[in-house]
């Protein structure tokens, strides 16, 4: 039984006359059906201020992949908070962490640690151009690296402000930034090799990095397409350009080493955040030892109050003893549970007749729905950020407000975060709540 959400409206009121826009990032005034209030988390469910329950497919929006609560991280957290806080010093379970991450992630010589994942982008970014003395950087339309002003460029910008689709332009995403060429950053559609490749030869010396999603997250949950990641890699290394993967998304989650794991490919520099500490707020700026050095020579400047914090080392050590059990348990129970998901609304999508786009991977995929009059084929529909602007956003608000009144909880961008606490009930009862909510808002 839905209990309304008559306390949750009631605190955002409230929340509004001392908190800017009553929430704490702009990304969740976006939520469905409005910024909801929760207070208790308990493994694949959520609980909110009203008493409702939902199976959480948001999950933090992306840390808790062994699920809300998890007792190894809550014990090791607790009992280092107990210990003390923060020392601004060395302690020794920072170096049992950076151990373990250079013994799990191919290209980790060296690492740092931090609290977000846009401060460690900063990081890498600052360290590309210092190692390389040049200023620009490659981004891809579409792509998230977190909100500071050196890269939140063209991640959903208005096809008839982008330019064109192979020469798109760079547009910031919010007022107060420096706009097109004064940020020293290019954009470039993601998955086609050749743009990147004509745009390298074209620039020989300039480029400092190419900063890239493996796994294209943060739009439609874009798989690489085949040799485009390895491309990327050969065409960085030929003109001595600093490859940078951002996994703060698909970092301990699409395989232990990540994506780099998942599809053998070493990037230069890489960054963490989310799942290495199920919730805990760390993040990790990683790489080879040619780049790092200059950090840990003290060269290029990398700094933070809160960096390492003990509790949330603790926690990040106790989410890895965790990932690392029983081989990889946690992946599988994961990945089944997406895998069911996502064969269970493909189901759906015959059984209605609905063009639904369900796409990515078990650990996270997407699901949209198409544009009337969009021609779709089966499987992954979308490979680029300008396709998925043939989705109807509008649509999928409104299903997405509705079945989290079923008791769904998922993101409205489309992506949904699996956890290793995910179980079959709760895919049976996912799906029960997707077919209904289809019904009432796209049939
Ligand atoms: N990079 C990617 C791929 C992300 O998805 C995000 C956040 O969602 C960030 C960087 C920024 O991380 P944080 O929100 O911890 O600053």
């Amino acid at each position: 039984m839905h209990h309304g959400y008559a306390k949750s409206i009631a605190s955002l009121e409230r929340a509004k006359r001392s908190l800017a826009g009553g929430v704490s990032s702009n990304v969740r005034a976006g939520d469905k059906p409005f910024p909801l209030y929760f207070e208790r988390g308990m493994g694949s469910k959520l609980w909110d201020v009203d008493g409702n329950e939902y199976i959480d497919f948001v999950l933090g929006r992306g840390p808790l992949f062994l699920g809300h609560t998890h007792a190894g991280v809550i014990e090791a957290t607790c009992k280092q908070l107990q210990m003390g806080q923060i020392y601004a010093a060395q302690h020794e379970l920072e170096i049992e962490l950076a151990e373990r991450v250079c013994r799990i992630v191919p290209c980790a010589d060296l690492v740092r640690f931090g609290i977000s994942g846009s401060e460690a982008v900063h990081g890498a970014l600052r360290l590309a151009r210092a190692a390389t003395g040049r200023k620009t950087v490659i981004k891809f339309e579409g792509q998230y690296h977190g909100w500071l002003d050196n890269i939140l460029y063209s991640l959903g910008p208005d096809p008839t402000r982008a330019g064109e689709w192979d020469h798109p332009r760079t547009l910031a995403e919010s007022p107060g930034q420096f706009d097109g060429e004064e940020s020293h950053v290019v954009v470039l559609p993601w998955n086609h090799l050749p743009t990147l490749e004509q745009y390298l030869d074209q620039h020989r010396g300039e480029i400092a990095a190419v900063i890239t999603e493996p796994v294209m997250c943060n739009t439609a949950v874009i798989p690489p397409l085949p040799g485009f990641l390895e491309g990327m890699r050969e065409l960085c290394t030929k003109h001595d350009v600093v490859l940078i993967f951002d996994e703060v998304i698909t970092g301990f989650r699409l395989s232990l080493a990540g994506a780099q794991g998942r599809f053998g490919i070493k990037p230069d520099l890489t960054i963490f955040g989310k799942a290495i500490a199920n919730g805990m707020p760390i993040s990790c700026l990683a790489g080879i030892e040619k780049y790092m050095r200059l950090i840990a020579a003290g060269k290029v400047g990398h700094g933070g109050t809160y960096n390492s914090i003990p509790p949330a080392v603790a926690g990040a050590i106790a989410t890895l003893d965790a990932l690392e059990q029983d081989e990889h348990a946690a992946y599988a129970a994961a990945d089944r549970a997406g895998l069911a998901l996502v064969d269970g609304l493909r189901g759906l999508a015959k059984k209605l007749n609905l063009p639904l786009v369900v796409q990515g991977y078990g650990v996270i995929f997407y699901l949209g729905f198409p544009k009337q009059g969009v021609a779709l084929h089966e499987g992954q529909a979308i490979t680029d950020y300008r396709t998925s602007l043939t989705m109807d956003q509008d649509l999928y608000s409104a299903f997405v407000s509705d079945i989290v009144g079923r008791g769904v909880r998922i993101i409205p961008r489309g992506n949904w975060f699996l956890s290793s606490a995910h179980t079959d009930d709760d895919v049976a009862a996912t799906l029960e709540a997707a077919e209904a909510a289809l019904i009432e808002v796209v049939v």
